[in-house]
This record gives C-alpha cells, structure tokens and sequence, in this order.
C-alpha cells in the first residue's frame, strides 16, 4: 500500500504585526522527502501514524512529500504558501500512483492572499488526484472548520482535549483511515458551523463547559455507527471570512445519524455560551500580590495578553513591570523575547551589570520597553533540545539578566521552550528556588506541573487577550456572538 504523507501547519493571530515567513518554518522543522520518515518517528501526529501502520498486516510503502510545522504566529506571506503548496504538489505528482494520502494541518492558517490555506492545500490536491483517492487530516481542534475543507477531506478530526496529545489525534485519524482502505467503514461527515467565537480562559478540556462539551462527543463516539465526532473551538484571534466554531462528525455511512449528532454538539456549544465567557481573570498587580504572598511556590502567572503558543509576539513587559515595581522578594521567572538585549547581553559577558530597554518593539500596541539595570548572569549561544512527543527544539540564542529576586530569560526569537523548564533548566536554574513563572499561554501549564502549587490568570492586554470585542474584527462573518446579539439562532435549517 502507496500512501503519501504530509504535514503544513501554523496557528495564524490575525491580530499580531508579525508576519510568518520560510524562516520561521525552518526555525521549527521544515523537513523534505525520507527526512520526514526518520525525524517524524514519535512526533506529532505523523508519529501517531507510524505507530498505528507498524500495527497493519500489510506493508506500507510511505510517500513523504512535506513537513512544515510554523508554531503560532502572524500571517504567512503569499510567497511561503505558494512555496509550500508548489513542492507538495511536485512532491504528490512524483509519488503518484498512491492509495491514500494523510496530513497533518492545523486549519487555522491565514496567507496574506488566502484566508483559508488548509482548503487552499486541499483543493490543489484533489486537483491532482480527483476525489477517489481517501484524504485522512489531522487538524488541531482550534482550527477553523471551511467548506473547502469539509469538500477536500474524506477524514477531518480533531484533537480530543487541551492541552493537545497530537501523537494520540494522529494514531486516532490513522486507525480511521485505515479502516476506510479495508471497506470496515464508510465514512459518512455532516458539519455544522456555530455562529460563535469565545476567549482562552475556558479552553482546557479538563474542565468546565469545554469539558462538557468534549465528554459529549467521547460519548457519542460509543454510540453505535459513529466513527467520529470533532468538536472545533476556533482558536480565537483568527479574522478571516468564514471563521468561527464548527462540529464535524463521521458515522459509518449513516447521514441521517451524522445530521442529528451534528446538530445536538452545534446546539450544545450554542447553549453554553455565556458560561465560555465567565472570566476568571486578576488584574496584574493583584496577580503579582497574591503570587508573593502564597505559602509556597510554584505560582503559574498566565500572561493571557501575550501567549506565544496563540501566535503573540512573546515581548510584553505588562507582568514584568509589575513585578519590578513590587520588587519581588522571591524568585521570579520571566521570559522576554528581544534579540537586542540578548545580544547586549553576550557583548557585556558574564557578570557585567547592562542596562537595556527591555520588550514592548513587536507589541507596542499593547505595551512599552521598561528600562532594567542587571546582572547578567548565564547565557547560551543557541541551543537545540529534544522534547518529548515534540522533536528538536531550537532555543535560540538566550541571556538571564538577574534584578534582584527577577531572573528574566532574554530570548532572540519566539521559541517552543518559552513555556518549557528547559527554558531555565539548560541556564543552570532550579526551577524549585522559583515562587513564580510567567508562562506566555493561557492553556499549556503543563511542562511546569511538577513543581506548580497555583496558577493565576492574569488579566493582561496584548495580541491573544481574552476580551475578543476590543479588537477590530474585519473578515469574520455577522452576526457572531458575542459581537452581535443574536436572537434564535437554530443549527436545522
Ligand atoms: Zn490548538
């Protein structure tokens, strides 16, 4: 059996000044032909996929056309789409003839001249391969659900919780799409989409509304018929013409079922609405108060405004002010993404005292440069680490620049292990001397939960802040909760 695999994924924030060029894939693993084979075992989703194949009687015979993995970031430039779509194409064409082809996309990708680049990949495959060929994707569940992808995609599931197991969603799609070749199922999709778009602070699937929501589809999954049922929570910051929350369900040649279990999960999101929007939000400088005064460390202080995970640039100095103005009496973890004062840093060397302006240049909207005086006291001249399930990681060049009880990670570039102890770990750091980390998610506290005893949500303005209705929306459609009121809004039509 032929099967040709691929991955091209980035998370798109329509609300950063940042743009998402070649660079930035190749900064995280742009990786080309029997390269994918050999670094994809074990990772992401195509790592799901070649667990699940080792588990088939047959032999596979893999196709690797492309791996481009971009994080969260700004609007990829038209000539980086038209680069990637141009040699998966050539790629395709080169395998051909091939029994079924597999990818791992995100679906919240933007181009500057394609809103939609996971449909936009999609349309050109089946330009190649007509429509008899099985797709099987992968997609994040924060992805943004289009009609040219339900059109493309014989196969669209989603992760099954947040944070995201994307080994286990690719192993989930894989063994799909293996039973789709043996003719065990017939893969029958209806889709719906919600009419809504709702802020980070309830997306963890561990509880809450999205925990209802998503045990609903794990149910229905046990329902008789039914092959799959994805939920899709549109990653929030994304403002393009067919955005907002979508439901996408398989059964085993049963539309009937698929309409009806499509309609129940879109009137289910819909009903729980306002519950997404319940905040559970501090305003910084309480947040830093009650992050001092806990009786013991580690206090997560999520900085909402600036998630480099959502796609924010990573600079913010809203919590670092604070921090400094309070002048903390306990260690304290910040990291700052700002390549001038690394490099300031490296030229000073080892236990010179520099003053830099610190962050606030990619976001200067949201917040300003803060002018620190410190010690610096390690840094790294660009590292790459090897993260469990996640594969190379670049650090990139990074500085600890130490003001009083504040240790601040000066980083030269948004990298993965911004919100990963390795961050401080590979410095020298004891993550257990620290009484606080600010992590830059709203969701991904899971790297630190060794050590974690609190986790405060800070209310803190920036490219991923939770308060959606103070951006100027442009693309998205109208009415769209909670921008517009909407009356009765009904899924049947
Ligand atoms: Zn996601």
């Amino acid at each position: 059996m032929r099967i040709a695999v691929a991955e091209v994924a980035q998370e798109t924030d329509s609300f950063t000044p940042l743009i998402a060029d070649l660079s930035d894939f190749e900064a995280l693993g742009l990786y080309f032909g029997a390269e994918i084979i050999e670094r994809m075992q074990g990772v992401g989703p195509i790592g799901g996929l070649f667990q699940v194949a080792g588990e088939q009687s047959e032999s596979i015979e893999w196709l690797p056309l492309i791996r481009a993995w971009g994080g969260a970031g700004g609007t990829i430039t038209a000539e980086t789409l038209d680069f990637f779509t141009k040699r998966l194409i050539s790629a395709l064409k080169e395998s051909l003839p091939v029994d079924a082809i597999y990818l791992s996309l995100h679906g919240a990708a933007a181009a500057a001249n394609e809103d939609d680049v996971e449909g936009h990949v999609l349309s050109a495959i089946r330009e190649i391969v007509g429509y008899d060929i099985p797709i099987a994707v992968c997609f994040d569940h924060h992805a943004n659900v289009t009609q040219r992808m339900v059109d493309g995609a014989d196969l669209l599931i989603g992760h099954e919780t947040q944070p995201h197991d994307p080994i286990a969603t690719g192993r989930k799609t894989a063994r799909v799409m293996f039973d789709m070749l043996s003719g065990k199922v017939q893969p029958t999709v209806a889709w719906r989409k919600i009419p809504m778009i709702t802020p980070q602070d309830h997306f963890l699937t561990s509880q809450g509304p999205m925990k209802e929501w998503f045990d609903l589809a794990r149910e229905m999954e046990r329902r008789p018929g039914v092959v799959d049922v994805s939920p899709y929570p549109m990653q929030p910051w994304l403002d393009v013409a067919e955005g907002g929350w979508a439901v996408v369900v398989h059964t085993n040649n049963d539309q009937a079922l698929a309409e009806s279990l499509a309609d129940e999960m879109a009137e289910k999101a819909w009903n729980l609405r306002e519950q997404f929007w319940v905040s559970a939000r501090v305003d910084v400088q309480e947040a830093v108060r009650q992050a001092v005064a806990a009786d013991k460390g580690l206090i997560i202080l999520s900085d909402t405004g600036d998630s480099v995970y959502g796609g924010a640039p990573g600079d913010s100095t809203i919590i670092l002010r604070e921090l400094l103005r309070q002048n903390v009496p306990c260690i304290a973890l910040v990291p700052i993404v700002d390549e001038v004062a690394v490099e300031a840093a490296i030229t000073a060397d080892l236990g010179a005292h520099i003053t830099v302006d610190l962050g606030g240049k990619a976001d200067n909207i949201f917040s300003q440069p803060v002018r620190v005086t410190g010690r610096v006291s390690a840094f790294s001249l660009g590292v790459t680490v090897e993260l469990p399930e996640r594969g190379a990681c670049e650090i990139g060049r990074a500085a600890l620049l130490e003001v009083g009880q504040i240790r601040i990670m000066l980083l030269s570039q948004r990298t993965f292990a911004i919100n990963h102890p390795v961050l401080y770990t590979h410095l020298g750091l004891d993550i257990a001397d620290a009484k606080m980390v600010v992590v830059k998610t709203a969701s991904n506290f899971q790297f630190f939960s060794r050590w974690r005893s609190g986790l405060i949500r800070v209310d803190a303005a920036g490219m991923t802040q939770s308060d959606l209705t103070a951006f100027t929306w442009k693309r998205i459609p109208r009415p769209m909760y909670p921008l517009d009121k909407i009356e009765d809004w009904q899924t049947k039509e």
